[in-house]
């Protein structure tokens, strides 16, 4: 029998305040025996809001770090989880939106901060300026209303002081906040924008999910040395030859393994068993 993997039960802390858990809770269990609870009361609003009220100050990994590093102050366990999304045009194809998650494990006995991260054109994200009773309905079924939630605010705010109408989730209710919002806005329309908080879309749960897959699957494999979770390529190192003359090309030649928790790493072959580079791409043969 394989033994059990360093995490099969122990606890973890998922800090999230959006219900994550729907997603994350059975890959961790699932694949390496590990329980993800939630702490009772956490605020990661305070780390920044997709609509803006609190700007994120720093970067995502920084951000999903900070988040981990709550939940695991509030219960006092060893091993923290978060996750950090961020919404906007695919970085390879801008013409179509994307959902680009970010997902990290802190485990403070061994020193290790993983993390894993996806980009996933599978997002509902959109939105759309309108006058109160115009016509919606194409958005609507485009941004799957309503068992995706939505946020309406002021096109163009007269004052301050307006907060945004979060989590709507009942045609008669945006109907209502459409109307509200247009008659605070200087050019009478309503900004109608998708809600990204995870427990108001369920493709962003989805997304979730496949990257708490990801990081299981980084997670199940163990250090040779010190047998820590979470051994995986941390780097590549670029030089493969020229199959012609012999010249280093920009192109990857190897692949470098570690393992954060005592610092090994191995520099292995490139996994497609790729030698050598094609003369086209080589800066002698063809400059
Ligand atoms: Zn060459
Ligand atoms: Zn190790």
């Amino acid at each position: 029998m394989r033994p059990a993997h360093p995490y099969a039960g122990r606890r973890a802390v998922l800090a999230t305040m959006h219900g994550k858990e729907a997603a994350i809770r059975a890959p961790f269990r699932d694949g390496l025996g590990l329980d993800v609870t939630t702490p009772d009361h956490i605020d990661t609003d305070v780390f920044g809001t997709f609509t803006g009220e609190i700007r994120r100050e720093k970067g995502i990994k920084e951000t999903a770090v900070a988040k981990a590093r709550l939940g695991m102050a509030l219960t006092g366990l060893s091993i923290g989880i978060a996750s950090e999304g961020s919404f906007g045009p695919h970085p390879e194809i801008p013409i179509i939106a994307a959902d680009m998650e970010l997902m990290v494990l802190i485990d403070d006995e061994r020193g290790v901060v993983l993390s894993e991260a996806l980009i996933s054109e599978e997002t509902n994200f959109a939105h759309i300026e309108i006058e109160p009773d115009s016509e919606m309905d194409a958005f609507l079924a485009r941004v799957k209303f309503p068992d995706h939630g939505l946020i309406v605010a002021p096109n163009m705010p007269t004052h301050s002081e307006w907060s945004f109408i979060k989590g709507i989730v009942e045609k008669a209710q945006l109907m209502e906040a459409v109307k509200a919002a247009a008659r605070h806005s200087s050019d009478g329309m309503a900004f109608v924008q998708t809600d990204m908080r995870a427990h108001l879309n369920p493709s962003r749960m989805c997304v979730l999910e496949k990257l708490a897959e990801q990081l299981v699957d980084r997670l199940k494999m163990l250090c040779p040395s010190c047998d820590a979770p979470g051994f995986g390529r941390l780097d590549v190192q670029r030089g493969l030859p020229c199959g012609y003359c012999g010249t280093p090309t920009r192109w990857v030649k190897a692949e470098i393994f570690g393992c954060e928790s005592c610092g090994l790493r191995e520099t292995r072959d490139r996994s497609d068993g790729v030698q050598v580079a094609k003369q086209e791409n080589c800066p002698a043969c063809n400059p």
